[in-house]
Formats: structure tokens, sequence, C-alpha cells
């Protein structure tokens, strides 16, 4: 019987998920590329991270020798005072792997190093379980930290790796989980081996789970957790034990768009309202341009003038329509070199763009903010930049507030929903389906990770992802005429 950090933690989060775990290891789900993305990030950041200790030393041997990597840590305590991935292991089957172990005099330091650039309450969980191991191994820990980046570091020429990371002492909330701990660990390791599963009912954050496909095999497409906040989907399904929506009294609705997802989906309908509709269409002024961005975000600026998770834009997708129903006319950037694509790019858009005529994204938070962060950066340009967004007009707004809407979007107004509610346009099949595929794609490509093939291939796969993003906009925008006049 053995408990790892990966095993508390998920413990933490959910006993039936430790118990699945350890006694039905085939419902693991294998990674994905967006999970396999961010373990190379995390080691990306942990590299760079170990250059703040150049005296450090690795246990160099097989991650999963564990009792071989305990004995390697203890000789080496012995004489250095910087342990990288040291390890430790306990006879109740408690063990760990700390990122950066330091001595300081008759104590320990331990250094969590983290690819986000907050520190995450799960973090001090993380930390007071690797403590526990630790102390009851031999070590006495006085500091708990995370090391994490900073958010507000810009790059300018080389990485500067002191500015790039902000080290925080987190001591005084792990030892608040001392007793918490000890009580978790005792609880879990009895757990693992019970026969029956834990009686943990689904709810609403279940969605971030990996058993979330066997948890919820009976929650249908469409259900409570689609059209209720969290709070009022996991108080219906305690109390009846249904997600059906069919199920769900009136009271239960607590806000006008769940009443019209409810009474769109029991009686089969589109809600239309059509005046709102007409005032909506009434404020676009033509020639459109239906916009649409890709960008992609590194967690070590790659860029100067970038900072970790920073969105850079490389690809723009425009589609100009001089009249209602009119014909289109297609204008698309892609940056196909391994360079900062932002100048490239802003310079094509304003002479795209126009002067004049509505521009059309669908949320226009993201699309405005990649333009001010462009504008701010191009000084020479922000003047035309800036007007582009003040010709910004959000196609989000008649499907978010209502004035359509069809039950097939699920009680979402993404447009990944919204465009097969109201068109056969689909993203299925497609080699690049969304932007997270898209982000990692040219990641790679960025970094060099692909061959000359692999990236002319990607090429004309973004080409047809983005360009289908603004065409679904045109389609959309069609239902909307058509649904304000029926
Ligand atoms: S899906 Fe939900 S109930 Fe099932 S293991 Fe995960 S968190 Fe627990």
């Amino acid at each position: 019987m053995y408990l790892s950090k990966s095993d508390y933690l998920m413990g933490v989060d959910c006993i039936k998920a430790l118990w699945l775990k350890k006694n039905h290891k085939e419902l693991i789900p294998q990674y994905d590329e967006t999970t396999l993305t961010t373990f190379d990030i995390g080691n990306q950041v942990q590299n760079l991270a170990r250059n703040f200790y150049p005296k450090g030393l690795m246990i160099e041997t097989e991650s999963w020798d564990i009792e071989k990597r305990a004995k390697l840590t203890k000789e080496l305590s012995k004489k250095n005072n910087v342990i990288f991935e040291a390890t430790a292991k306990l006879s109740n089957g408690c063990f760990c792997l700390i990122d950066i172990l330091i001595k300081k005099g008759a104590t320990w330091d331990i250094i969590e190093i983290k690819s986000a650039s907050s520190v995450k309450d799960y973090y001090i969980d993380d930390l007071a379980f690797q403590k526990y191991v630790f102390e009851n191994a031999g070590y006495p820990i006085k500091h708990c930290k995370v090391l994490h980046l900073n958010k507000d570091y810009v790059r300018h020429g080389a990485l500067n790796i002191k500015q790039l990371f902000i080290e925080e002492d987190v001591t005084e909330e792990v030892l608040l989980k001392k007793s918490e701990v000890e009580l978790n660990i005792k609880t879990f390791l009895t757990y693992q081996t019970m026969s029956d599963t834990p009686k943990i009912p689904f709810h609403s954050s279940c969605s971030e789970c990996p058993f979330y496909s066997y948890c919820g095999r009976d929650v249908p497409e469409y259900s409570i957790f689609d059209l209720l906040s969290a709070a009022k989907a996991d108080e219906f399904y305690n109390n009846t034990h249904s997600c059906n929506i069919e199920d769900l009294p009136l009271s239960y609705c607590t806000t006008d768009k769940q009443l019209i997802d409810l009474d769109c989906f029991l009686n089969n309908k589109i809600h239309v309202e059509k005046n709102k509709i007409k005032e909506w269409l009434a404020g676009l002024e033509y020639p459109l341009y239906y916009l649409d961005y890709e960008t992609v975000m590194s967690a070590i600026p790659m860029y100067d003038n970038t900072s970790p998770y920073s969105q850079i834009p490389f690809q723009f997708s425009l589609h100009i329509q001089k009249a209602p129903h009119g014909e289109l006319e297609h204008i698309e950037f892609l940056h196909q070199e391994q360079s900062d694509p932002r100048r490239n790019l802003a310079e094509t858009l304003v002479k795209s763009c126009g002067k004049k005529g509505s521009v059309v994204v669908y949320n226009q938070q993201f699309e405005k903010t990649r333009n001010k962060e462009l504008a701010a950066l191009f000084p020479d340009l922000s003047k035309d930049i800036l007007a582009i967004n003040e010709r910004i007009v959000d196609q989000l707004i008649p499907f978010r507030n209502r004035y359509l809407y069809s039950p097939k979007q699920k009680s979402s107004a993404s447009i990944k929903y919204v465009l097969p509610a109201f068109s056969n346009l689909s993203y299925k099949g497609m080699n690049i389906a969304n932007g997270g595929d898209a982000m990692n794609k040219y990641l790679a490509f960025l970094e060099g990770k692909q061959t000359d093939e692999e990236s002319q291939q990607m090429f004309t796969d973004l080409f047809k992802y983005c360009g289908q993003d603004t065409y679904a906009m045109v389609l959309l925008m069609d239902e909307l005429y058509k649904w304000a006049e029926k």
C-alpha cells in the first residue's frame, strides 16, 4: 500500500477518485495533447528555475525506483546543501519527490516550482504532504516556499531568471494544515483497500475529474448541470438523485435565461425575440468585417515585450461582406516563420480592415484586449488599431441574451454550440478543431518540434480552422436576419 503526492491531492479533491485510481486503473484516461503540453511546460519551467541554485545536485535515478531514490537522497543530504528531486518514503507507504530541498543549518527548506503565475490553494495541500513525509523521514522542515512565474515580468533581451520568478513563503498556511494532513493520510490509506466504491454523489465540479466519463455515464448530454448554477444543480441532484431536466421544478430556475432554456427544451422549440434581434441588427454598419484571431501562449516569454502567458496573436481570418446576405471577400493572415508574429499581423490587419464598417467578432473581450496590447506595442499603428476596436460589434450578444435560442445550444452561447444549432457547418473531423489545438500545434512549430512537412500540414489546417470561425459568423448573421423576419 502506498500513497504518492498525486494520490494525496486526488484524495483531497474526491476520495472516490482516489479509490478508482487504486482499484480500477483501467478507467484512468490516456493523457491528451493538452495535458502533455502542460507537462512539457512544467518541465521547461523546472529546468529554468533550477538555475537559481547552481550548486544543486539532482537525484539521478529512475523516477519509479523510490527506495533507491530515498537512499541516494539520504547519502547526498550529508554532503550537499541543495538537492533537486529529493525523495523520501515512509513505512506507512507515503512518499514524495521535492522539487528543491535546501539545507539551512540544522533544518531544511522545501521549494515547490510551479509554472502558474500565482499561488493556488492546492499548492498548500501539496506542500503540507511533502512536509509531513520529509519530517517523518528525518528532515526537519523550517520553510515551505512556492517558486512561481512572475506575470508582471516583461522580457527585454535575454531572459532575466531572477525577475521571471517570484518566491513566496507559505510556511504559515502549510502549518495550519498539519492535523488535516495527518487525518487525511489515515483516511486515504484505509479507504484505498475498501472493497466497495465510496458513496460520493456526482456533482457540478466532476467535469474536471479524470473519472468524469465513468461517474457521469448516466448523465444525459444535456442535463441540470448545464442548465442550473453549480450550487442549484448540486442541491437538486442531492435531493432527487436525478439530473434530468424533465424532472426539474420551475422553482429551481432563478433567472429568465434558465426559464427560457427549460421551456425550449421541454417544448422542443426555438425562442425568438424579433424586436431585440432587429434592434441589434440595426446597429450594424456595412461593410461588415468578420474577424477572428488565433493566439499562442508560452509560460516562458519567447519574445521581447512579452510576459509569462502573454497571448500572442499569430493568425487572423477576415470575411468582408458589403450588404446583408451579400458576397464574401476573404482575407487571411498566418505568420509562417519562427519569429514574433505581431508586427506583421498588426500591419496586415490595419491594411485589411478599412476605415469604416462594423467589425464583427464573437466574444469581444478577447479581440479587443489583443488589439489594445498591439496598440500599446506599436505606437505608430496605435491610432488605427484602436479605431478598429471602436467599430467592434459582438455577435455573442444576441445568443447570450437569448434573443435567439435553440435547445440544441444546451444552455451555452459558445459559438461551438450555437453554430450546430443553426447550421450544418461542423468542426467534427477537422485536424484542428478548436483554439487549444491551434495553440498547441503552433507552439510546437515555434519551438522547432515539427518537421517541415508537419508544419506545412499545420498551416493548411490552421487556414481551414480560422477561416471556418469567421465563416461561421457569416452564417449566424444570415440566421439572425432570417429569424428577425419570420
Ligand atoms: S467524477 Fe466526481 S464523484 Fe467521480 S471520482 Fe471524480 S470527482 Fe469523484
